[in-house]
């Protein structure tokens, strides 16, 4: 008969780990239940990615007030259980759940690309953290996401085009208004930047996607320096209010 002992053995050598969401002990570090679960349903605004109801493809806020972009793209709902993978991987310095969140993503970009007016970026361009921010946290979260969504789907990201040269206070609970006040001339695009976007089709990338406020004025600053075609990518996609993308 297996003592408690080998059982106890067994499984701390057994390759693997808990699930995040559910702690199941299994391979993946968000396990396939869970996965399925928890995987988004329904249908987006192919401009600002706000869930929808109807069947229209883009929302009426969006219609009213286009956005920078041509078009978002969002993963998952910042619902339960991503909301806390997020805040982890944000905030509770929990980098190594890049590497789930970023398959996710890239899993819904697949899908997304099979659409037929779906086109691909030529290049990916996390949003940039300001070096006081970045030193703080130690890592950008959207180019932890970016440096393994490019590789995975064939799209080269580049974390020196675009830089933050104004940082701004945290902005959570802000209107959209404020927002996007706080963050004028955020945003600036590098000489490298310069000589490699203009004209060019791309991706930028983030991790929450809110009002939309940092999308739209780092979308806003590469149309000024000529790039042809932007779309937003982002992990997880709040449920919108009143305030719009
Ligand atoms: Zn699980
Ligand atoms: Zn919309």
């Amino acid at each position: 008969m297996t003592s408690l002992r080998t059982l106890v053995a067994a499984r701390r050598w057994m390759p693997g780990t808990a699930c995040q969401v559910c702690t199941a002990w299994q391979r993946d570090t968000l396990c396939r239940a869970c996965r399925l679960r928890f995987r988004p349903t329904g249908h987006r605004c192919r401009c600002c990615a706000a869930s929808l109801t109807g069947l229209d493809a883009v929302c009426g806020v969006c219609t009213l007030r286009p956005p920078a972009f041509d078009r978002a793209l969002a993963a998952l709902d910042y619902a339960y259980p991503w909301d806390g993978l997020v805040t982890r991987f944000k905030f509770g310095g929990a980098c190594e759940l890049a590497v789930p969140l970023a398959q996710r993503m890239a899993e819904a970009l697949r899908l997304a690309a099979a659409q037929p007016d779906f086109v691909w970026p030529e290049v990916l361009l996390p949003v940039p953290l300001s070096d006081q921010r970045q030193r703080e946290r130690g890592y950008n979260q959207a180019w932890e996401l970016a440096r393994r969504v490019g590789p995975a789907l064939g799209v080269p990201a580049q974390a020196r085009w675009v830089e933050r040269v104004i940082d701004t206070p945290h902005q959570i609970g802000l209107p959209r208004a404020e927002r996007l006040h706080n963050l004028s001339g955020a945003f600036a695009v590098t000489s490298a930047g310069r000589a490699g976007l203009a004209g060019r089709s791309v991706a930028i990338l983030d991790d929450v996607m809110t009002t939309g406020a940092t999308l739209q004025e780092l979308a806003a600053t590469l149309r000024r320096a000529g790039v042809w075609r932007v779309q937003a990518w982002v992990l997880a996609r709040t449920v919108r209010d009143d305030a719009g993308p």
